[in-house]
């Protein structure tokens, strides 16, 4: 079995379709969604649809939960904000409510899936560093957990200490613990613009990175065109 697993689509249609036709031509068989669906991007209810009629597990990102909402945005930064309210208003009663009803955790197979961390998903804290993984391991019960959230490509692993290492190709390893941020699909922050997602392929044990260019003009182009803050398309265009 060979799994695509990808988070943080972000309402960028482009990128999703990269990624799901390099995943097809890379023999992958299932899906897995880390969540953030929709926010800041233009294909809000395309991505939706096609995540939603594909009957793939999927776990709740904290902008699926504010666009499932009706709370106040205030808090927000006022860019995230104006694109989660446009984000509201494109949405159906029932798309909304699709959102709402996602699940925080999901077991798959032998690993788990999460949009932030298992310690407290709900808080949506950011893992950026050894000991933010740390809090995570000590509530992580598979040896593999995929992520999201920061939208930075990271592996964590856990033997006998924590420790960071390179975002490229790993082969699970037993007795260890793997702690594993499959990037963003939609939005990458890593000053890399091509959208990302990892490959798990079971029999080899082995989880890998894949980049993919995508038609970044569309989605920038789509941005502009909805009334969007133009700077989420330039950041699109500069990986932030
Ligand atoms: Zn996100």
């Amino acid at each position: 079995m060979r799994i695509a697993l990808f988070g943080d689509i972000h309402a960028n249609y482009e990128a999703l379709e990269a990624v799901l036709k390099d995943a097809a031509e890379s023999g992958c068989t299932d899906y897995v969604c880390m969540g953030d669906v929709v926010g800041y991007n233009a294909d809000p209810v395309k991505c939706l649809e096609r995540v939603q009629s594909s009957g793939w597990p999927v776990v709740k990102g904290n902008h699926d939960e504010d666009a499932a909402g009706n709370h106040s945005l205030e808090s927000m930064n006022p860019v995230a904000s104006v694109a989660l309210q446009w984000t509201r208003d494109q949405l159906s009663d029932d798309q909304r409510e699709w959102l709402r009803t996602l699940r925080m955790v999901r077991q798959i197979e032998d690993f788990t899936v999460v949009h932030s961390t298992l310690d407290q998903p709900q808080s949506w804290n950011y893992v950026t560093n050894k000991f933010d993984a740390m809090s995570n391991f000590s509530y992580q019960f598979t040896d593999l957990c995929f992520h999201g959230h920061t939208h930075v490509p990271r592996i964590f692993v856990r033997d006998t200490r924590v420790r960071e290492v390179m975002a490229g190709s790993v082969v699970i390893e037993p007795g260890k613990k793997y702690f594993i941020n499959t990037g963003s699909v939609g939005q990458p922050r890593d000053g890399d613009w091509r959208a990302c997602y990892v490959i798990y392929d079971m029999p080899s044990a082995t989880v890998t990175f894949r980049r993919l260019e995508y038609d970044l003009k569309t989605a920038q182009e789509k941005i502009v065109k909805a009334g969007l803050p133009e700077v989420l398309a330039e950041r699109l265009a500069e990986g932030r």
